[in-house]
């Protein structure tokens, strides 16, 4: 039977301690401010930002979202996002994904600043992180990296299997489990004998968008299984890309879907936030430290 990796709890841990320097920056006048910016009336999309902006107004953040149709044309939303890099009073600009087809997301990340890419996805950010430099690193692969180091689980030297390679989750969290010497593989749809991999890892990533894809003999005994996907199944009910009720009983931590993943990804977009926030304001900083001693 599994430890469960409890996403809300650490989360919760995590948020106390921004939520102290969110007063400390506050108390030195800087509020750490969050834009999100959506297109469209994806609901999914509409519920993921609204728990950002929540998450952002517990922590004192400042968080202000822009809500457009989908008639937004390309130049509109180019245009948004420049006033936002210009803007002091935002350190984070998040522009919500999937974009509707007639706008390239290629084109409006890189268009964002990348001191305020939040989300890490701005090829500067990804560049960086694949050479080891010191950036913003997308947040759901960096929540989960989060989550093992809070329950002291090492990853050097395990074997690590990643189903899913899209540019936001899959691919950089693959990256992230390499740089902590870990030994990476990556499995995607056109990948033969799912199982004859996923049989073989320590450690089992899943983020593919298919309800319950993992089954319990899919995994060897004690793997660690997080699960990234969110889906409904058959009756409507969120769950994620394992079948969780018989692959925890056979693996040594799972992630449960909802309270896994989900929360990390957004408790590391706060995270990004105030650490923007900081560097922006690191003159202020510098010279309280100088004051102070
Ligand atoms: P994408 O659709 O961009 O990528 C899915 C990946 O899964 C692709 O690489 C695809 O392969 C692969 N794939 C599809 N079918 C199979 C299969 N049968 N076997 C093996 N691999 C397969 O999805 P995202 O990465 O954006 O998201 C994945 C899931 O994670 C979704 O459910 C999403 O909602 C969820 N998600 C959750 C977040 C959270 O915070 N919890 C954050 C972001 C996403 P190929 O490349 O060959 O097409």
């Amino acid at each position: 039977m599994a430890n469960i990796l409890d996403g809300r709890k650490i989360s919760e841990k995590i948020r106390e301690s921004i939520s102290v320097e969110v007063d400390d920056l506050k108390r030195l006048g800087v509020t750490p401010g969050l834009a999100v910016v959506l297109v469209g009336d994806n609901k999914a999309s509409k519920t993921y930002v609204t728990m950002k902006q929540k998450a952002c107004e517990k922590l004192g953040m400042h968080s202000i979202l822009f809500e457009y149709p989908e008639s937004l044309t390309e130049q509109e939303l180019l245009a948004k996002v420049q006033e936002l890099n210009e803007d002091e009073s935002i350190h984070g600009i998040l522009v919500q994904l999937p974009l509707p087809e007639h706008l390239s997301e290629v084109k409006i990340i890189e268009s964002i600043a990348p001191e305020k890419d939040v989300d890490g996805l701005h090829p500067i950010s990804i560049g960086r992180m694949m050479t080891g430099q010191e950036t913003f690193l997308p947040c759901t692969p960096f929540g989960i990296m989060k989550m093992l180091e809070f329950e002291n689980i090492s990853v050097e030297g395990k074997h690590v299997v990643i189903v899913g390679r899209s540019n936001i989750v899959g691919k950089p969290a693959g990256q992230l489990f390499l740089q902590q010497n870990a030994t990476v593989t990556y499995c995607h749809s056109r990948t033969k004998d799912l199982e004859v991999h996923t049989r073989r890892a320590d450690i089992i990533v899943m983020a593919v968008g298919k309800a319950k894809l993992l089954k319990e003999d899919h995994i060897k005994d004690g793997a660690i299984v997080i699960d990234v996907g969110m889906n409904r199944d058959e009756n409507g009910k969120l769950c994620g890309d394992v079948d969780y009720e018989s692959v925890k009983e056979k693996s040594a931590y799972i992630t449960p879907v909802p309270g896994g993943v989900g929360p990390m990804t957004i408790t590391m977009l706060m995270n990004n936030t105030l650490i923007s926030a900081k560097r922006s304001n690191s003159f202020i900083l510098s010279k309280v430290a100088t004051l102070e001693k």
